[in-house]
């Protein structure tokens, strides 16, 4: 696969890299065998992050041995430095590297985050000290805020630059793009193929390629999907695709679920990344996919208390705290159509729940 330098770092990373997020999805054995496929396919740059549970030992255990061959970076957020330092240890203890690659901090959306990150004694001098220690070689940041990158970018301090790009999320063209270049910040795009939501994962990731430089990521957890977006490679994007993606950004509109699950777990077990899709899932798939075992999350998600707590963890700023509830109404609503519960069943379920069909 055709190298790409990574900014200032001077890594020499893949066209496209590994999101190493959905392996945790899979067993451990499954885990490690797509890896190593996708190192076989010719991917040398691997994306994890503490936060993806078993992702970090599953790559380690995977690449193990691999050396310069691979360049894998990971990331953490930022709570406190006790937790930087037992966060950075344990990233990497999990690789089974000389070094890491690239640390990124995850996630830094608000100014008081920075602030945090570049204070004098705090998490950046910690970092510059591992690199000191010959553990690290390259620090990153990670946002699901162009307008946040605008300030951190120009501070210096951070060499690569992570942010959510594609052709409905395109915002970091207009500034962020051109200022990381202007600076030599290496740029990679996570959510290229947003969570899964084009019809075509090759449109959606050819629409980054044609970026110079620009390096996605798409998450990937089966063989199959290491080998379909290896075809986006195969050929510049065409007329009949970006037409493609223009038509799913009109269906999907801007408020829609990534499948981040971010807003996961809500602490009365409701399904709430799940319900908020629903909707476009069954679209696709057909609404006779709908099964009882559906009727029974949806009739859950009418019990949702509206405490904000998923809202609260959705980057993407989804008002869930209505929208559990009003999606939960409209499927059942789909599961009367589909025979799956009666019309009396379903003002039942409302009534238990203190709703009505015209409540938000
Ligand atoms: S708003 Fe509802 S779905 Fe979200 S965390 Fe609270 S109870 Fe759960
Ligand atoms: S609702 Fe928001 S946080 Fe939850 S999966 Fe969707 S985009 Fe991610």
């Amino acid at each position: 696969m055709e190298l790409v330098r990574l900014g200032k770092t001077d890594l020499r990373v893949t066209r496209m890299g590994f999101g190493a997020l959905p392996i945790q999805a899979v067993d451990r054995d499954s885990a490690v065998e797509v890896v190593r496929y996708a190192y076989q396919k010719g991917f040398n740059f691997y994306d994890t992050a503490r936060g993806y549970t078993t992702s970090e030992g599953d790559l380690g255990r995977a690449l193990k041995g691999f050396g310069s061959e691979v360049i894998v970076a990971t990331k953490a957020k930022y709570k406190d430095m006790e937790q930087l330092d037992k966060s950075f240890n344990t990233s990497f203890d999990n690789l089974q590297r000389d070094y890491i690659d690239l640390f990124q901090f995850h996630i830094v959306n608000y100014d008081h985050e920075l602030e945090e990150i570049l204070k004098k004694g705090g998490p950046l001098e910690y970092l510059e000290e591992q690199k000191k220690k010959g553990r690290l070689r390259h620090v990153g940041i990670t946002s699901h805020r162009p307008k946040m990158m605008l300030k951190a970018l120009p501070t210096g301090k951070f060499e690569t630059v992570q942010i959510p790009l594609n052709y409905i999320e395109d915002e970091p063209l207009d500034e962020l793009i051109p200022l990381a270049r202007s600076l030599d910040i290496g740029i990679i795009a996570m959510k290229p193929i947003a969570g899964g939501v084009y019809t075509s994962n090759r449109a959606a990731i050819r629409w980054i390629l044609q970026h110079p430089g620009v390096v996605p990521i798409p998450g990937m957890c089966r063989i199959g999907e290491i080998d379909d977006n290896l075809q986006a490679l195969d050929a510049p994007i065409t007329e009949a695709e970006i037409n493609r993606l223009e038509a799913d950004k009109k269906e999907l509109g801007t408020v829609f679920c990534r499948r981040c699950d971010y807003c996961m777990p809500c602490p009365n077990e409701i399904e709430a990344s799940f319900i908020v899709r629903s909707g476009m899932i069954f679209k696709r798939a057909g609404w006779d996919k709908m099964e009882q075992s559906h009727i029974d999350s949806f009739t859950k998600g009418l019990a949702c208390t509206q405490c904000g707590d998923c809202a609260s963890r959705c980057p993407y700023e989804l008002p869930l705290t209505d929208m559990v509830i009003d999606e939960s109404r409209a499927m059942l609503r789909k599961g009367v159509e589909q025979g799956l519960i009666t019309e009396d069943e379903f003002r039942e379920k409302l009534n238990a729940a203190g709703l009505n069909e015209g409540e938000g």
